[in-house]
């Protein structure tokens, strides 16, 4: 069939929007019509060459749509069912599965991590009938997709779109850092660096959690009233002092806590810094490949401060994922107040343009 997506062809170029065959689910597959998809920093890694992938390539990691036809072999998809695409699934059957390290299963990631389908191929073709990849084996900045069916979860009733695509990225990273990995304690205090979708799913978490001093810490004061009313109790613009600003906010100690919801290796070495005696610090957003990171060793020693990372928030998607979606049916999880502004597809490079500049948190684009 014929659809329409965002193609990157060359690096830090704008996307082109195109018409592209996409042929017919295989056995496990799965034709999904695309309802909404979200804009995440780590696609716009993609198109900077941050994040390695092989050109031509269709972008888009974060989304959710309808199952319109199933392959051979599906049994859990249904047709007509409203699932949200998973760009980390796991086979439950590896070691670190059977463990429960679901988010550290190998057996996918290779061949979705090429953008390529689970047999090594892809499923879109151009107008010259050349071969373009599928980020993640996924694709969704598209109006349709085929993806492998392990990649789809059924959503509860009631779910809108928009929210189950960002629980398929952003709101699983960011809760996920602060109830599976942080176990972020009841009042506590908590600063977040970087006030875009995953920050600011960090911030809930941190709410759900009872952290009773949540710094919000972004270089756009535009992220201030959003920061607050998903509930920052206080926010710094960045800035030269900005971790001597933290500890004024926290009795001169630093806090317990501290994310980088960026990814950027400055903040990451702010971090510790920023905590107290035996505070944590988490990576949440992705570094960049090959980076290191300096730490002062006494801060490690003898105040015994702890740094690491979480990959899509440490979840069990099997799991998380429909738990996040009913705290949002729930009004525990304000997850559409992360959704800054609307777009079209063919408004894309737009939409991309002010993720960076850092008027808005999260953008989606609807059908
Ligand atoms: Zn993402
Ligand atoms: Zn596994």
């Amino acid at each position: 069939m014929k659809i329409t997506a965002a193609v990157l062809r060359e690096l830090n170029q704008p996307l082109s929007i195109e018409e592209l065959n996409l042929s017919d689910p295989r056995a496990n597959e799965v034709l999904v019509k695309v309802d909404a998809f979200g804009i995440c920093h780590s696609d716009y890694h993609v198109v900077t060459g941050l994040a390695k992938q092989e050109l031509p390539v269709v972008l888009g990691h974060e989304g959710a749509g309808t199952v319109i036809q199933i392959g051979d072999g599906v049994t859990d998809v249904k047709v007509g069912q409203n699932i949200l695409l998973n760009w980390f699934p796991y086979c439950k059957q590896c070691p670190q599965c059977l463990v429960g390290n679901t988010n550290h299963c190998k057996t996918y990631t290779e061949m979705l991590g090429q953008g390529k389908m689970l047999d090594g191929t892809t499923r879109l073709t151009d107008s010259n009938n050349k071969p373009i990849l599928q980020l993640s084996g996924l694709a969704c900045w598209s109006t349709h997709v085929v993806v492998p069916d392990i990649t789809c979860t059924k959503m509860p009733e009631g779910t809108p779109p928009e929210i189950a695509a960002l629980i398929g990225c952003a709101v699983t990273t960011g809760v996920g850092a602060v109830l599976n990995q942080a176990s972020v304690h009841e009042g506590s205090s908590v600063v977040i660096y970087g006030a875009g979708g995953v920050g600011l799913s960090i911030i809930m978490g941190c709410v759900l959690a009872g952290a009773e001093i949540i710094i919000a810490v972004d270089r756009s004061e535009a992220k201030e009233p959003i920061a607050r009313s998903i509930g920052a109790t206080h926010f710094i613009k960045a800035g030269k002092d900005t971790v001597g600003n933290v500890k004024e906010l926290t009795d001169g100690l630093g806090a317990d806590y501290a994310f980088d919801a960026v990814g950027n290796i400055e903040i990451a070495e702010m971090l510790l810094p920023s905590l107290r005696e035996r505070g944590f610090a988490l990576l949440v957003g992705v570094p960049p490949t090959d980076s290191k990171i300096q730490l002062d060793a006494t801060d490690v020693f003898r105040q015994e401060k702890r740094l690491t990372g979480t990959i899509y928030g440490s979840a069990d998607t099997g799991v998380d994922f429909e738990r996040f979606a009913q705290m949002y049916l729930s009004g525990m999880l304000p997850i559409d107040k992360l959704i800054s502004k609307h777009y079209k597809i063919d408004e894309i490079n737009q939409a991309c343009e002010e993720m960076l500049n850092g008027t808005i948190a999260r953008g989606v684009v609807t059908f």
